[in-house]
């Protein structure tokens, strides 16, 4: 055990601002003895008769005052090891949540002899104590940082353990693969080997299936980012098509401003909207067309960047009206394969034949921004076209870049065991590469990662995580 972990740490574990109740965690082996120099009951507390997961009513004074300051009423949680979040004693003290109270109760702790603790310290703690693994960890803040109820989803999944058990069955696969080998290999000349059989095709078989797994696993966790992380999205069309008219009915209230004069939207208005379960960070251009006003043109100039770098563009056309030279400068400029069509103001008719248009787009849906005309049907194209529609976050996915390297390492790695067993090198070669995709799925979960890469992991925790 390091240094660092026999210290008894301490933080205020809720948020920096007023609330009806605000902990004191303190995790480490002296957070009994700790407690009791600042909690008290009537009766004199027997600290060693309290057990785990109990529950008790008392009052947080300051001893070394005059007159043993009352510091505020409080309830104390005890954990006994390992029964604990960090796998160590830990006790937490519910209070009163005032800053001023909460900085008072950590300042006696930190008088009682613990130490400040650092951002994500409990939660390292419980990977050092083995109670997690390095991506559960990342689990945690993702949960805590969660925008989204899938993200959420994904991130109770993970700490269920989906990932860490997905990586354990391709782990475990690698394993028995690289242990045969080596058996193998050091196994006597002399010796009759009809009791160890090593069949090229069953080495291929499992390489074969360690890789599709990896792969499946890499495919279906890029599909989830949009679900996860939200998605990039434009609207764009000549101004007047009803841009804002579309923000707004998804915002859910007037974040843009909607009037019968083109050309209102002089800049671009980004909200976080959803449709279905999909998060999306929507961007309202002003109108792409061949703007005269200086400030206009730079609304305009905005609009074309944001639109470059989307992920998903919603182009408006006016249903009502014949097609425009704008739009079909629009239509030539969008990339069809993250574009969506919407011909809005389908409720006043429809001035121009779709079929053209299909043949160039692959959603072309007839939308009304003013009645909700098409929402289901854009839902569903957008699903189309991110991938998402079968994806669960339920299901093991990798959650940040971390993991995902990791994972793409390892089967790389694989490739290369892949390809040396089909070319017909030594199988000691074979194994060199298979080792490494097991180390690779080791720095994964965090059992082999470096110093280094756990600092960066714990770095974006909060203090008292
Ligand atoms: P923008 O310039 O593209 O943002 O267009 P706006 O959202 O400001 O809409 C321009 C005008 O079209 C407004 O008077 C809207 O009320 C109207 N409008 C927008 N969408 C629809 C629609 O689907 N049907 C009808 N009938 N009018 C719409």
């Amino acid at each position: 055990m390091s240094e660092q972990m026999c210290d008894t740490i301490a933080a205020i574990a809720t948020p920096n601002a007023p609330g009806g109740i605000g902990i004191l965690r303190i995790s480490g082996e002296s957070a009994i003895i700790i407690a009791e120099r600042m909690f008290f009951q009537k009766e004199t507390i027997n600290w060693s008769r309290w057990n785990g997961y109990s529950m008790h009513y008392g009052v947080i004074a300051d001893k070394l005052s005059a007159g043993n300051e009352r510091i505020d009423e409080a309830i104390c949680l005890v954990f006994r090891s390992p029964k604990s979040y960090t796998g160590e004693d830990v006790v937490e003290f519910s209070c009163h949540g005032g800053q001023l109270i909460l900085r008072r109760v950590l300042r006696l702790a930190l008088a009682a002899g613990a130490r400040l603790a650092a951002p994500g310290e409990f939660t390292r703690r419980a990977f050092l104590n083995g109670r997690i693994n390095l991506a559960e960890a990342e689990a945690v803040m993702r949960l805590i940082q969660a925008q989204t109820e899938d993200a959420a989803r994904a991130a109770t999944a993970t700490l269920g353990g989906t990932l860490s058990r997905a990586i354990d069955e391709v782990r475990t696969l690698l394993i028995r693969q690289a242990a045969q080998i080596s058996a193998w290999m050091d196994y006597p000349e002399d010796e009759p080997t009809d009791l160890l059989e090593l069949r090229p095709k069953q080495i291929s078989a499992n390489l074969a299936a360690a890789h599709q797994k990896l792969h499946d696993l890499m495919q279906k966790s890029d599909a989830a980012v949009p679900l996860l992380d939200g998605v990039e999205t434009v609207l764009i069309g000549k101004p007047n098509v009803g841009k804002s008219t579309l923000m707004n009915l998804l915002a859910g209230f007037e974040r843009s401003i909607v009037t019968e004069f083109a050309g209102t939207t002089r800049d671009t208005v980004t909200e976080a909207v959803h449709l279905g379960s999909l998060p999306l960070r929507l961007t309202d251009t002003a109108g792409i067309h061949a703007a005269q006003n200086p400030i206009e043109r730079l609304g305009v100039e905005r609009s074309h960047a944001a639109a470059a770098s989307a992920a998903l563009l919603l182009l408006l056309l006016d249903a009502s009206q014949p097609l425009t030279e704008e739009d079909e400068t629009l239509l030539t400029t969008c990339n069809p394969a993250r574009t969506i069509l919407l011909c809005n103001k389908a409720d006043l008719g429809q001035a121009f034949d779709l079929a053209p248009l299909r043949t160039r787009f692959t959603h072309v849906i007839p939308f009304s921004a003013a009645t909700g005309l098409g929402l289901e049907a854009l839902t569903q194209a957008i699903e189309a076209l991110l991938g998402t529609g079968d994806v669960s976050p339920w299901e093991a996915l990798l959650s940040t870049e971390r993991q995902r390297g990791c994972a793409a390492d390892a089967l790389t790695a694989l490739d290369a065991a892949i390809q040396a067993h089909a070319e017909g090198f030594p199988l000691d070669a074979v194994a060199v590469c298979i080792e490494d995709a097991i180390q690779a799925l080791y720095a994964l979960t965090g059992e082999r990662a470096t110093e280094a890469i756990v600092d960066e992991v714990f770095a974006t925790f909060c203090v008292g995580k």
